[in-house]
């Protein structure tokens, strides 16, 4: 049998546990709603929550019940009005740490700062943030390249944010880069403690002698389950796997030692049945 190793830290987060605390305590009062969004990017979770009555929806429009939880990941502000122009009731499960960074960069705009966002604009946390300003407001960066294309200079200001969920080691080099472009920059450090912590546990399993390969467990659209697979596979050989049956048996032939992280928004029982599963397998 393989010895199974876990990160010190991994899996749930605050924000994911209030946010599912809230869908469940929502649907055990027999109201009738449904969730702009993955609530948490664990299918996992999603599927439970349709268990409970609440659909996903993508958009407001789609909505035919009196109530729309908005998502951990947090929405733009207009979806507001826009929850009471549809005559929807809103139940709000947004992150406490995004919420922080939708108030932040509001007050550096009102200061006349230019924003830069460094993350995917494809994800709902960023896509909250960056909606409802005008272009000439904000820019969303992913990498060196892209930073090059724009002149910094011409900006009195810029304050730089990160998506909560970034390895922000990998992004250092594009920071330094605008920087380096323009002297009034600020770099405001809203990379939330849950990501720093998992990341930091899932880079010392990385660095234990005794772990071989590991398993990086969450959802597929999970940004930050991604991150960890990045900070594992760069040291050790890792798979991104949803749940145990993604495992191939034949990735634990002659292997001695298995880390296992995940995802803030993976459920530990996910964590615990890939554990079983891997002792099962090993030991036949
Ligand atoms: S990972 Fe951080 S920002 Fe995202 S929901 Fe969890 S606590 Fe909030």
């Amino acid at each position: 049998m393989v010895k199974v190793i876990r990160a010190r830290k991994y899996g749930f987060c605050s924000g994911v546990r209030t946010a599912i605390l809230k869908a469940k305590k929502f649907a055990s009062q027999n109201k009738e709603g449904a969730i702009l969004g993955q609530i948490v990017h664990n299918e996992w979770v999603v599927e439970e929550m349709e268990r409970l009555g609440l659909k996903t929806v993508e958009t407001l429009s789609e909505v035919r019940k009196p109530y729309i939880i908005f998502s951990a990941h947090g929405v733009p502000p207009s979806f507001y009005k826009e929850a009471e122009r549809e005559k929807l009731q809103v139940v709000d499960a947004t992150c406490k740490f995004v919420l922080d960074i939708h108030k932040e960069s509001m007050k550096a705009l009102s200061e006349g700062k230019h924003l830069v966002f460094i993350g995917d604009p494809n994800h709902r946390e960023v896509i909250g943030y960056t909606h409802d300003l005008k272009k000439e407001q904000f820019h969303i960066i992913q990498n060196v390249e892209q930073a090059k294309k724009v002149r910094w200079e011409k900006y009195p200001a810029i304050t730089i944010f990160y998506q909560t969920t970034l390895n922000a080691d990998e992004y250092e080099d594009v920071v330094s880069f605008i920087m380096s472009k323009n002297r009034n920059t600020k770099k405001t450090d809203t990379i939330c403690y849950a990501t720093k912590e998992n990341q930091n546990a899932a880079k010392e399993l990385a660095q234990n002698p005794d772990v071989e390969i590991i398993f990086v467990i969450g959802g597929k659209k999970s940004a930050n389950t991604r991150h960890l697979y990045e900070i594992c596979n760069a040291l050790k050989k890792s798979y991104l796997i949803q749940g145990k049956e993604d495992i191939k048996k034949e990735w634990l032939v002659g292997i001695k030692g298995v880390g296992l992280t995940a995802g803030a928004s993976t459920p530990d029982k996910i964590v615990d049945d890939v554990e079983e599963y891997i002792k099962r397998i090993t030991s036949e």
